[in-house]
Protein backbone atom coordinates (compact mmCIF):
# COMPACT_ATOMS: atom_id res chain seq x y z
CA UNK A 1 0.00 0.00 0.00
CA UNK A 2 1.29 3.59 -1.00
CA UNK A 3 0.90 6.38 1.64
CA UNK A 4 -0.26 9.61 0.04
CA UNK A 5 1.45 12.09 -1.12
CA UNK A 6 1.17 15.90 -1.41
CA UNK A 7 -1.71 15.47 1.41
CA UNK A 8 -1.73 16.32 4.97
CA UNK A 9 -2.15 12.60 6.58
CA UNK A 10 -5.66 12.47 9.01
CA UNK A 11 -5.46 14.04 12.09
CA UNK A 12 -4.39 11.09 14.63
CA UNK A 13 -7.09 11.91 17.65
CA UNK A 14 -9.85 11.92 14.71
CA UNK A 15 -8.84 8.64 13.84
CA UNK A 16 -9.04 7.69 17.47
CA UNK A 17 -12.58 9.08 18.45
CA UNK A 18 -13.96 7.59 15.23
CA UNK A 19 -12.63 4.08 15.90
CA UNK A 20 -13.87 4.68 19.48
CA UNK A 21 -17.20 5.34 18.98
CA UNK A 22 -17.45 2.19 16.71
CA UNK A 23 -16.23 -0.10 19.33
CA UNK A 24 -18.88 0.99 21.77
CA UNK A 25 -21.26 0.51 19.54
CA UNK A 26 -22.85 3.72 19.57
CA UNK A 27 -22.89 4.29 15.59
CA UNK A 28 -24.70 2.50 13.81
CA UNK A 29 -24.60 2.84 10.10
CA UNK A 30 -27.93 1.60 8.88
CA UNK A 31 -26.93 0.39 4.73
CA UNK A 32 -29.10 -0.40 2.70
CA UNK A 33 -28.48 -3.49 0.60
CA UNK A 34 -29.25 -3.22 -3.26
CA UNK A 35 -30.24 -6.90 -4.87
CA UNK A 36 -32.02 -7.61 -8.11
CA UNK A 37 -34.45 -10.46 -7.68
CA UNK A 38 -34.52 -13.46 -10.28
CA UNK A 39 -38.19 -14.68 -11.32
CA UNK A 40 -38.53 -17.91 -13.02
CA UNK A 41 -41.88 -19.06 -13.91
CA UNK A 42 -43.25 -22.29 -16.39
CA UNK A 43 -46.25 -23.16 -17.16
CA UNK A 44 -45.82 -26.94 -18.03
CA UNK A 45 -44.23 -27.43 -14.84
CA UNK A 46 -46.25 -28.50 -11.64
CA UNK A 47 -45.33 -25.33 -10.20
CA UNK A 48 -47.17 -24.55 -7.53
CA UNK A 49 -46.44 -22.02 -5.38
CA UNK A 50 -44.10 -20.56 -8.14
CA UNK A 51 -46.52 -17.93 -9.77
CA UNK A 52 -44.58 -14.88 -10.57
CA UNK A 53 -46.92 -13.06 -7.89
CA UNK A 54 -45.82 -15.35 -5.67
CA UNK A 55 -42.06 -15.20 -5.97
CA UNK A 56 -42.12 -11.45 -5.91
CA UNK A 57 -43.73 -11.73 -2.94
CA UNK A 58 -41.69 -14.29 -1.13
CA UNK A 59 -38.66 -12.26 -2.45
CA UNK A 60 -39.89 -8.68 -1.36
CA UNK A 61 -40.60 -9.81 1.94
CA UNK A 62 -37.48 -11.13 2.69
CA UNK A 63 -35.63 -7.59 1.58
CA UNK A 64 -37.86 -5.97 3.77
CA UNK A 65 -37.02 -8.26 6.75
CA UNK A 66 -33.32 -7.68 5.63
CA UNK A 67 -32.98 -4.32 5.70
CA UNK A 68 -32.60 -4.91 1.40
CA UNK A 69 -33.88 -3.23 -1.83
CA UNK A 70 -35.03 -5.00 -5.01
CA UNK A 71 -32.93 -3.00 -7.48
CA UNK A 72 -34.52 -4.82 -10.76
CA UNK A 73 -36.85 -7.69 -10.99
CA UNK A 74 -35.79 -10.12 -13.70
CA UNK A 75 -38.85 -12.15 -14.61
CA UNK A 76 -38.07 -15.23 -17.47
CA UNK A 77 -41.29 -16.91 -18.66
CA UNK A 78 -40.89 -20.20 -20.78
CA UNK A 79 -43.98 -21.68 -22.41
CA UNK A 80 -42.75 -25.24 -21.61
CA UNK A 81 -40.71 -26.91 -19.23
CA UNK A 82 -37.75 -28.13 -21.30
CA UNK A 83 -37.26 -24.20 -22.39
CA UNK A 84 -33.97 -23.35 -21.53
CA UNK A 85 -33.51 -19.99 -23.08
CA UNK A 86 -34.12 -17.42 -20.28
CA UNK A 87 -33.23 -13.80 -21.97
CA UNK A 88 -34.07 -11.82 -18.93
CA UNK A 89 -31.28 -14.19 -16.50
CA UNK A 90 -28.88 -13.62 -19.14
CA UNK A 91 -29.93 -9.45 -19.15
CA UNK A 92 -29.39 -10.09 -14.97
CA UNK A 93 -25.97 -11.44 -15.72
CA UNK A 94 -25.04 -9.27 -18.18
CA UNK A 95 -26.40 -5.89 -16.25
CA UNK A 96 -24.33 -7.22 -12.66
CA UNK A 97 -20.92 -7.54 -15.27
CA UNK A 98 -20.90 -4.42 -16.66
CA UNK A 99 -22.27 -2.63 -13.33
CA UNK A 100 -26.08 -1.16 -15.00
CA UNK A 101 -27.12 -1.93 -11.96
CA UNK A 102 -25.45 -1.68 -8.44
CA UNK A 103 -26.70 -4.61 -7.00
CA UNK A 104 -23.42 -7.32 -5.68
CA UNK A 105 -26.58 -9.85 -4.53
CA UNK A 106 -29.06 -11.86 -6.21
CA UNK A 107 -32.01 -13.16 -4.75
CA UNK A 108 -34.39 -16.12 -6.22
CA UNK A 109 -37.39 -17.93 -3.98
CA UNK A 110 -35.53 -21.26 -4.36
CA UNK A 111 -32.38 -22.30 -6.05
CA UNK A 112 -33.95 -24.22 -8.78
CA UNK A 113 -35.13 -20.85 -10.33
CA UNK A 114 -31.64 -20.72 -11.59
CA UNK A 115 -32.44 -23.90 -13.31
CA UNK A 116 -33.98 -27.47 -12.71
CA UNK A 117 -30.74 -29.72 -13.14
CA UNK A 118 -27.33 -29.37 -10.64
CA UNK A 119 -25.12 -29.44 -13.16
CA UNK A 120 -25.90 -25.50 -15.01
CA UNK A 121 -26.98 -24.57 -11.08
CA UNK A 122 -22.98 -25.25 -10.80
CA UNK A 123 -21.78 -22.89 -13.65
CA UNK A 124 -24.28 -20.18 -12.16
CA UNK A 125 -22.69 -20.66 -9.35
CA UNK A 126 -19.27 -20.63 -10.19
CA UNK A 127 -19.75 -17.32 -12.11
CA UNK A 128 -21.19 -16.20 -9.42
CA UNK A 129 -18.24 -16.88 -6.55
CA UNK A 130 -15.80 -15.55 -9.62
CA UNK A 131 -17.47 -12.06 -9.40
CA UNK A 132 -18.07 -11.71 -6.18
CA UNK A 133 -21.78 -11.56 -5.81
CA UNK A 134 -23.91 -12.80 -2.88
CA UNK A 135 -26.16 -15.14 -3.41
CA UNK A 136 -29.56 -15.29 -1.51
CA UNK A 137 -32.34 -18.69 -2.25
CA UNK A 138 -35.27 -17.76 0.34
CA UNK A 139 -36.72 -20.67 0.42
CA UNK A 140 -33.77 -22.69 0.55
CA UNK A 141 -32.35 -20.89 3.43
CA UNK A 142 -29.01 -20.45 1.10
CA UNK A 143 -27.55 -17.07 1.73
CA UNK A 144 -23.55 -17.27 0.57
CA UNK A 145 -22.62 -13.68 2.28
CA UNK A 146 -20.28 -13.33 -1.23
CA UNK A 147 -18.90 -16.88 -0.10
CA UNK A 148 -20.43 -19.68 -2.34
CA UNK A 149 -17.85 -22.56 -1.59
CA UNK A 150 -19.91 -24.40 0.53
CA UNK A 151 -23.17 -23.79 -1.46
CA UNK A 152 -20.49 -24.81 -4.73
CA UNK A 153 -19.72 -27.93 -2.76
CA UNK A 154 -22.88 -29.72 -2.05
CA UNK A 155 -24.07 -28.88 -5.69
CA UNK A 156 -21.18 -30.22 -7.16
CA UNK A 157 -21.55 -33.07 -5.00
CA UNK A 158 -25.20 -33.51 -6.30
CA UNK A 159 -23.86 -33.20 -9.94
CA UNK A 160 -21.16 -35.75 -9.30
CA UNK A 161 -23.81 -37.94 -8.30
CA UNK A 162 -25.98 -37.03 -10.63
CA UNK A 163 -23.82 -37.63 -13.49
CA UNK A 164 -22.44 -40.87 -11.66
CA UNK A 165 -26.34 -42.42 -11.83
CA UNK A 166 -26.24 -41.39 -15.68
CA UNK A 167 -22.82 -42.89 -16.51
CA UNK A 168 -23.97 -46.54 -14.52
CA UNK A 169 -27.28 -46.35 -16.49
CA UNK A 170 -25.52 -45.60 -19.97
CA UNK A 171 -22.61 -48.36 -19.20
CA UNK A 172 -25.35 -50.41 -17.46
CA UNK A 173 -27.55 -50.69 -20.65
CA UNK A 174 -24.72 -50.75 -23.07
CA UNK A 175 -23.60 -53.72 -20.81
CA UNK A 176 -27.15 -55.01 -21.49
CA UNK A 177 -27.06 -54.94 -25.11
CA UNK A 178 -23.47 -56.98 -24.47
CA UNK A 179 -24.29 -59.54 -22.85
CA UNK A 180 -27.76 -60.14 -25.08
CA UNK A 181 -25.23 -61.06 -27.58
CA UNK A 182 -23.09 -63.22 -25.14
CA UNK A 183 -19.85 -61.30 -25.15
CA UNK A 184 -17.58 -60.71 -22.55
CA UNK A 185 -18.24 -58.33 -20.33
CA UNK A 186 -14.43 -57.19 -19.14
CA UNK A 187 -12.16 -58.79 -16.48
CA UNK A 188 -10.17 -62.05 -16.48
CA UNK A 189 -12.28 -64.47 -18.53
CA UNK A 190 -12.69 -67.91 -16.69
CA UNK A 191 -10.16 -70.65 -17.21
CA UNK A 192 -10.13 -72.67 -20.20
CA UNK A 193 -11.37 -69.49 -22.43
CA UNK A 194 -10.25 -66.41 -24.13
CA UNK A 195 -11.69 -63.82 -25.59
CA UNK A 196 -11.38 -63.27 -29.28
CA UNK A 197 -11.21 -59.58 -30.66
CA UNK A 198 -14.55 -59.36 -31.51
CA UNK A 199 -15.08 -59.56 -27.74
CA UNK A 200 -17.09 -63.78 -28.00
CA UNK A 201 -15.32 -66.07 -26.03
CA UNK A 202 -13.36 -68.97 -27.32
CA UNK A 203 -11.95 -71.86 -25.89
CA UNK A 204 -8.22 -71.42 -25.05
CA UNK A 205 -7.24 -75.15 -25.75
CA UNK A 206 -4.32 -75.20 -23.59
CA UNK A 207 -6.10 -74.28 -20.62
CA UNK A 208 -9.42 -76.03 -21.43
CA UNK A 209 -8.05 -79.32 -20.42
CA UNK A 210 -7.82 -78.16 -17.26
CA UNK A 211 -11.62 -77.85 -16.77
CA UNK A 212 -12.28 -81.24 -18.39
CA UNK A 213 -9.71 -82.78 -15.98
CA UNK A 214 -11.64 -81.01 -12.51
CA UNK A 215 -15.04 -81.91 -13.74
CA UNK A 216 -13.94 -85.32 -14.73
CA UNK A 217 -12.12 -85.86 -11.42
CA UNK A 218 -15.21 -84.83 -9.33
CA UNK A 219 -17.41 -86.97 -10.92
CA UNK A 220 -15.06 -89.59 -10.27
CA UNK A 221 -15.71 -88.34 -6.49
CA UNK A 222 -12.64 -87.10 -5.82
CA UNK A 223 -12.43 -84.22 -2.89
CA UNK A 224 -11.43 -81.10 -3.60
CA UNK A 225 -8.10 -81.95 -1.45
CA UNK A 226 -7.58 -84.87 -4.11
CA UNK A 227 -8.15 -82.74 -7.08
CA UNK A 228 -6.21 -79.78 -5.51
CA UNK A 229 -3.11 -82.04 -5.34
CA UNK A 230 -3.19 -83.34 -8.81
CA UNK A 231 -3.59 -80.25 -10.44
CA UNK A 232 -0.88 -78.85 -8.18
CA UNK A 233 1.50 -82.28 -9.03
CA UNK A 234 0.52 -81.12 -13.13
CA UNK A 235 1.92 -77.51 -12.68
CA UNK A 236 -1.64 -76.61 -12.85
CA UNK A 237 -2.35 -72.78 -12.13
CA UNK A 238 -5.27 -70.47 -11.90
CA UNK A 239 -5.29 -67.90 -14.69
CA UNK A 240 -3.67 -65.28 -11.67
CA UNK A 241 -1.11 -67.91 -11.78
CA UNK A 242 -1.57 -69.43 -8.46
CA UNK A 243 -2.81 -73.02 -7.11
CA UNK A 244 -6.27 -73.54 -7.07
CA UNK A 245 -8.20 -73.38 -3.56
CA UNK A 246 -11.16 -75.08 -2.74
CA UNK A 247 -12.89 -71.64 -3.59
CA UNK A 248 -11.99 -72.12 -7.22
CA UNK A 249 -12.67 -75.21 -7.67
CA UNK A 250 -16.39 -74.70 -6.61
CA UNK A 251 -16.22 -71.44 -8.73
CA UNK A 252 -15.77 -73.72 -11.39
CA UNK A 253 -17.66 -76.16 -10.85
CA UNK A 254 -20.64 -74.16 -10.70
CA UNK A 255 -20.23 -71.73 -13.08
CA UNK A 256 -22.72 -72.45 -16.06
CA UNK A 257 -20.41 -71.09 -18.90
CA UNK A 258 -18.67 -74.00 -18.93
CA UNK A 259 -21.85 -75.79 -20.37
CA UNK A 260 -21.97 -72.96 -23.03
CA UNK A 261 -24.41 -71.37 -21.24
CA UNK A 262 -23.90 -67.42 -21.20
CA UNK A 263 -24.64 -66.15 -17.95
CA UNK A 264 -24.54 -62.26 -16.99
CA UNK A 265 -25.83 -60.85 -13.82
CA UNK A 266 -27.88 -57.60 -14.41
CA UNK A 267 -28.44 -56.99 -11.15
CA UNK A 268 -25.77 -54.72 -11.78
CA UNK A 269 -25.59 -51.38 -9.90
CA UNK A 270 -23.02 -51.46 -7.44
CA UNK A 271 -23.28 -50.71 -4.11
CA UNK A 272 -21.50 -47.78 -2.51
CA UNK A 273 -18.64 -50.26 -1.02
CA UNK A 274 -18.18 -51.21 -5.05
CA UNK A 275 -19.82 -54.61 -4.32
CA UNK A 276 -22.17 -56.19 -6.61
CA UNK A 277 -25.68 -57.08 -4.01
CA UNK A 278 -25.48 -60.46 -2.96
CA UNK A 279 -29.13 -61.13 -2.58
CA UNK A 280 -30.14 -61.51 -6.49
CA UNK A 281 -32.41 -63.75 -7.47
CA UNK A 282 -32.50 -66.08 -10.72
CA UNK A 283 -34.60 -63.55 -12.22
CA UNK A 284 -31.44 -60.62 -12.55
CA UNK A 285 -29.91 -63.07 -14.93
CA UNK A 286 -29.32 -63.11 -18.27
CA UNK A 287 -29.08 -67.36 -19.10
CA UNK A 288 -28.27 -67.63 -22.92
CA UNK A 289 -28.25 -71.79 -23.59
CA UNK A 290 -25.75 -72.52 -26.38
CA UNK A 291 -24.33 -68.44 -25.78
CA UNK A 292 -20.86 -69.50 -26.11
CA UNK A 293 -18.89 -72.62 -27.14
CA UNK A 294 -18.82 -75.75 -24.43
CA UNK A 295 -16.30 -77.01 -22.59
CA UNK A 296 -17.93 -79.45 -20.17
CA UNK A 297 -21.13 -81.59 -22.22
CA UNK A 298 -24.47 -79.94 -20.24
CA UNK A 299 -25.30 -83.92 -19.06
CA UNK A 300 -22.00 -83.81 -17.53
CA UNK A 301 -22.59 -80.16 -15.88
CA UNK A 302 -25.97 -81.26 -14.48
CA UNK A 303 -24.15 -84.40 -12.73
CA UNK A 304 -21.80 -82.40 -11.24
CA UNK A 305 -24.13 -79.70 -9.59
CA UNK A 306 -26.60 -82.76 -8.14
CA UNK A 307 -23.34 -84.31 -7.01
CA UNK A 308 -22.36 -80.99 -5.14
CA UNK A 309 -25.62 -81.17 -4.01
CA UNK A 310 -25.17 -84.35 -2.48
CA UNK A 311 -22.14 -84.31 -1.06
CA UNK A 312 -22.86 -80.70 0.70
CA UNK A 313 -25.42 -82.83 2.30
CA UNK A 314 -23.58 -86.14 3.21
CA UNK A 315 -21.27 -83.33 4.61
CA UNK A 316 -23.25 -82.05 6.75
CA UNK A 317 -24.21 -85.60 7.91
CA UNK A 318 -20.45 -86.62 8.75
CA UNK A 319 -18.68 -84.29 10.76
CA UNK A 320 -15.16 -86.32 10.08
CA UNK A 321 -13.67 -87.05 6.80
CA UNK A 322 -12.93 -90.64 6.32
CA UNK A 323 -12.26 -92.87 3.16
CA UNK A 324 -15.03 -95.81 2.70
CA UNK A 325 -13.86 -97.23 -0.58
CA UNK A 326 -16.95 -99.13 -1.17
CA UNK A 327 -19.87 -96.45 -0.33
CA UNK A 328 -22.14 -96.10 -3.35
CA UNK A 329 -21.42 -99.86 -4.27
CA UNK A 330 -23.48 -101.43 -1.16
CA UNK A 331 -26.92 -102.35 -0.64
CA UNK A 332 -29.43 -104.08 1.49
CA UNK A 333 -29.81 -107.52 -0.04
CA UNK A 334 -33.70 -107.58 1.10
CA UNK A 335 -34.69 -103.96 0.13
CA UNK A 336 -31.86 -102.31 -1.79
CA UNK A 337 -31.15 -99.35 0.45
CA UNK A 338 -27.72 -98.51 0.97
CA UNK A 339 -24.98 -99.23 3.55
CA UNK A 340 -22.50 -96.47 4.24
CA UNK A 341 -19.81 -95.76 5.70
CA UNK A 342 -19.69 -95.09 9.53
CA UNK A 343 -17.48 -94.42 12.57
CA UNK A 344 -18.39 -94.77 16.23
CA UNK A 345 -16.21 -94.34 18.95
CA UNK A 346 -15.96 -96.15 21.87
CA UNK A 347 -13.06 -96.39 24.85
CA UNK A 348 -11.54 -93.83 23.01
CA UNK A 349 -10.98 -95.76 19.46
CA UNK A 350 -12.90 -95.81 16.28
CA UNK A 351 -14.40 -97.96 14.66
CA UNK A 352 -15.54 -98.40 11.16
CA UNK A 353 -18.38 -99.92 9.37
CA UNK A 354 -20.55 -99.95 6.60
CA UNK A 355 -23.80 -99.00 8.10
CA UNK A 356 -27.43 -100.29 6.13
CA UNK A 357 -30.15 -96.98 6.07
CA UNK A 358 -32.92 -99.40 6.56
CA UNK A 359 -34.36 -100.62 9.23
CA UNK A 360 -34.18 -104.63 7.94
CA UNK A 361 -32.55 -105.50 11.08
CA UNK A 362 -28.91 -106.32 9.27
CA UNK A 363 -26.22 -105.68 11.60
CA UNK A 364 -23.02 -103.31 10.50
CA UNK A 365 -20.38 -104.76 8.64
CA UNK A 366 -16.77 -104.36 9.74
CA UNK A 367 -15.34 -101.68 7.24
CA UNK A 368 -11.91 -103.59 6.74
CA UNK A 369 -12.95 -106.73 6.62
CA UNK A 370 -15.88 -106.34 3.66
CA UNK A 371 -12.58 -104.05 1.94
CA UNK A 372 -10.29 -106.67 2.19
CA UNK A 373 -12.90 -109.11 1.10
CA UNK A 374 -13.81 -107.34 -2.21
CA UNK A 375 -11.03 -106.00 -3.00
CA UNK A 376 -8.98 -110.11 -2.56
CA UNK A 377 -12.00 -110.93 -5.09
CA UNK A 378 -11.31 -108.24 -6.99
CA UNK A 379 -7.77 -109.30 -7.28
CA UNK A 380 -7.67 -112.75 -7.95
CA UNK A 381 -10.55 -112.14 -10.39
CA UNK A 382 -8.63 -109.25 -11.94
CA UNK A 383 -5.41 -110.30 -12.48
CA UNK A 384 -5.70 -114.05 -13.09
CA UNK A 385 -2.59 -115.35 -16.08
CA UNK A 386 -5.52 -115.61 -17.91
CA UNK A 387 -6.44 -111.86 -17.86
CA UNK A 388 -3.01 -110.37 -17.82
CA UNK A 389 -2.49 -110.31 -21.63
CA UNK A 390 -5.74 -108.95 -22.12
CA UNK A 391 -5.59 -106.20 -19.50
CA UNK A 392 -2.13 -105.10 -20.15
CA UNK A 393 -3.79 -104.88 -23.93
CA UNK A 394 -6.28 -102.34 -22.68
CA UNK A 395 -4.26 -100.53 -19.93
CA UNK A 396 -2.27 -99.79 -23.10
CA UNK A 397 -4.24 -98.93 -25.50
CA UNK A 398 -5.62 -96.97 -23.03
CA UNK A 399 -2.64 -95.01 -22.06
CA UNK A 400 -1.36 -94.43 -26.10
CA UNK A 401 -4.62 -92.63 -26.45
CA UNK A 402 -3.89 -90.61 -23.27
CA UNK A 403 -0.59 -90.17 -24.76
CA UNK A 404 -1.59 -88.70 -28.02
CA UNK A 405 -3.50 -86.38 -26.29
CA UNK A 406 -0.91 -85.87 -24.21
CA UNK A 407 1.29 -84.95 -26.84
CA UNK A 408 -1.00 -82.54 -28.26
CA UNK A 409 -0.82 -81.03 -24.78
CA UNK A 410 3.11 -81.25 -25.04
CA UNK A 411 3.23 -79.48 -28.42
CA UNK A 412 0.94 -76.91 -27.52
CA UNK A 413 3.02 -75.75 -24.40
CA UNK A 414 5.99 -76.33 -26.21
CA UNK A 415 5.04 -73.67 -28.79
CA UNK A 416 3.56 -71.49 -26.60
CA UNK A 417 7.07 -71.67 -24.65
CA UNK A 418 8.17 -70.53 -28.01
CA UNK A 419 6.82 -68.03 -29.03
CA UNK A 420 6.86 -66.25 -25.42
CA UNK A 421 10.87 -67.19 -25.66
CA UNK A 422 11.01 -65.30 -28.75
CA UNK A 423 8.91 -62.31 -27.35
CA UNK A 424 11.20 -62.17 -24.72
CA UNK A 425 14.37 -61.89 -27.04
CA UNK A 426 12.36 -59.11 -29.00
CA UNK A 427 11.83 -56.93 -25.35
CA UNK A 428 15.09 -58.02 -24.08
CA UNK A 429 16.64 -56.14 -27.60
CA UNK A 430 14.58 -53.15 -26.26
CA UNK A 431 16.32 -53.57 -23.02
CA UNK A 432 19.99 -53.16 -24.58
CA UNK A 433 18.94 -50.47 -26.99
CA UNK A 434 18.55 -48.69 -23.99
CA UNK A 435 14.83 -48.48 -24.73
CA UNK A 436 12.91 -50.10 -22.12
CA UNK A 437 9.35 -48.09 -21.15
CA UNK A 438 7.88 -49.16 -17.95
CA UNK A 439 5.37 -51.17 -20.10
CA UNK A 440 8.41 -53.30 -21.58
CA UNK A 441 9.41 -53.85 -18.17
CA UNK A 442 6.44 -55.17 -17.08
CA UNK A 443 5.57 -57.25 -20.09
CA UNK A 444 8.94 -58.84 -19.36
CA UNK A 445 8.11 -59.51 -15.81
CA UNK A 446 4.58 -61.17 -16.46
CA UNK A 447 6.34 -63.35 -19.58
CA UNK A 448 8.75 -64.21 -17.51
CA UNK A 449 6.24 -65.87 -14.80
CA UNK A 450 4.20 -67.09 -17.71
CA UNK A 451 7.10 -69.04 -18.66
CA UNK A 452 8.21 -70.44 -15.50
CA UNK A 453 4.31 -72.01 -15.33
CA UNK A 454 4.27 -73.63 -18.53
CA UNK A 455 7.53 -74.78 -18.04
CA UNK A 456 6.45 -76.70 -14.87
CA UNK A 457 3.68 -77.67 -16.57
CA UNK A 458 5.90 -79.20 -19.63
CA UNK A 459 8.08 -80.96 -16.97
CA UNK A 460 4.97 -82.43 -15.64
CA UNK A 461 3.74 -83.82 -18.76
CA UNK A 462 6.74 -85.17 -19.69
CA UNK A 463 7.34 -87.03 -16.66
CA UNK A 464 4.13 -89.24 -16.96
CA UNK A 465 4.20 -92.71 -17.76
CA UNK A 466 3.30 -94.01 -21.36
CA UNK A 467 3.30 -97.76 -20.86
CA UNK A 468 2.52 -100.84 -18.81
CA UNK A 469 5.38 -103.66 -19.31
CA UNK A 470 5.11 -107.39 -17.26
CA UNK A 471 7.05 -105.78 -14.34
CA UNK A 472 4.78 -102.53 -14.17
CA UNK A 473 2.04 -105.32 -14.04
CA UNK A 474 3.12 -107.60 -11.28
CA UNK A 475 3.49 -104.40 -8.86
CA UNK A 476 0.46 -103.54 -9.84
CA UNK A 477 -1.11 -106.75 -9.02
CA UNK A 478 1.17 -106.83 -5.57
CA UNK A 479 0.00 -103.44 -4.50
CA UNK A 480 -3.41 -103.53 -5.71
CA UNK A 481 -4.97 -105.03 -2.73
CA UNK A 482 -3.27 -102.27 -0.30
CA UNK A 483 -4.09 -99.78 -2.82
CA UNK A 484 -7.68 -100.35 -3.09
CA UNK A 485 -8.06 -100.15 0.38
CA UNK A 486 -6.19 -96.92 0.76
CA UNK A 487 -5.57 -94.89 -1.92
CA UNK A 488 -8.42 -92.26 -2.70
CA UNK A 489 -7.67 -91.68 -6.35
CA UNK A 490 -9.63 -91.48 -9.57
CA UNK A 491 -7.71 -94.43 -11.22
CA UNK A 492 -8.84 -96.55 -8.05
CA UNK A 493 -11.96 -95.66 -8.13
CA UNK A 494 -12.57 -96.32 -11.98
CA UNK A 495 -11.37 -99.68 -11.30
CA UNK A 496 -13.59 -100.09 -8.75
CA UNK A 497 -16.39 -98.46 -10.97
CA UNK A 498 -15.21 -100.25 -13.76
CA UNK A 499 -15.04 -103.58 -12.05
CA UNK A 500 -17.92 -104.09 -9.56
CA UNK A 501 -21.95 -103.40 -10.36
CA UNK A 502 -23.10 -103.81 -6.75
CA UNK A 503 -22.75 -105.74 -3.32
CA UNK A 504 -25.75 -106.87 -1.60
CA UNK A 505 -25.49 -107.67 1.98
CA UNK A 506 -27.44 -110.23 3.90
CA UNK A 507 -27.61 -110.99 7.55
CA UNK A 508 -25.17 -114.30 6.64
CA UNK A 509 -23.81 -113.19 3.13
CA UNK A 510 -22.01 -110.67 1.15
CA UNK A 511 -22.81 -111.29 -2.45
CA UNK A 512 -20.02 -109.49 -4.93
CA UNK A 513 -22.48 -108.58 -8.43
CA UNK A 514 -19.11 -108.05 -11.24
CA UNK A 515 -19.65 -106.16 -14.51
CA UNK A 516 -20.31 -108.33 -16.95
CA UNK A 517 -17.92 -108.93 -19.52
CA UNK A 518 -15.32 -109.85 -16.54
CA UNK A 519 -13.74 -113.04 -16.70
CA UNK A 520 -13.58 -115.16 -13.72
CA UNK A 521 -11.51 -117.88 -13.30
CA UNK A 522 -12.04 -121.07 -10.92
CA UNK A 523 -9.73 -119.79 -8.18
CA UNK A 524 -11.70 -116.09 -8.28
CA UNK A 525 -15.20 -118.43 -8.33
CA UNK A 526 -13.67 -120.50 -5.05
CA UNK A 527 -12.40 -117.00 -3.40
CA UNK A 528 -16.18 -115.32 -3.83
CA UNK A 529 -17.77 -118.15 -2.35
CA UNK A 530 -16.02 -118.92 0.93
ZN1 LIG B 1 -32.98 -103.18 3.92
Amino acid sequence: MKVHSGRSPPNPRMISVISRLLLKGDVTMKQIEEAVAYIRYSSHNQDDGNSVSAQIACIDKYCDDHGMEVEKHYIDTAKTGRNTSRPQYQQLLKDIADGTVQAKTVIVRAIDRLHRNAKNQLQDLDWFEKNGIRFIAVHDGIDTFGNTSKLLTTVRAAVAEDFSNTLSQNTRSAMLTLAKESRHLGGVPPIGYKVNAEGFYEIDELKAPIVREIFKLYLQDMGYDYIIKYLKKQGYKTNAGRDFTKSSLNGILKNPKYMGTYVYDKSAPKDSEGKRNSRKTKRDYIQIQEGMPAIISPADFQKVQERMTDNRMQYQHRAGKHYYPLNGKLHCAQCGKAFTGNVSKSKGRNYYSYKPTCHCRIKNINMKNLNEFTFSALQQCLFNSENANRILSVMNTKLSVQNAQHSEEVNALTNQINGLENAQNNLTGYLEAGRATQTILDKLEKNEAELAILKAQLAAKKQEASSVNQDTYNQLVKQSLPYMCNQKTSEAFALRDAMIERIDIDEDAVTIIFNEGVAADSSAIHCLNY
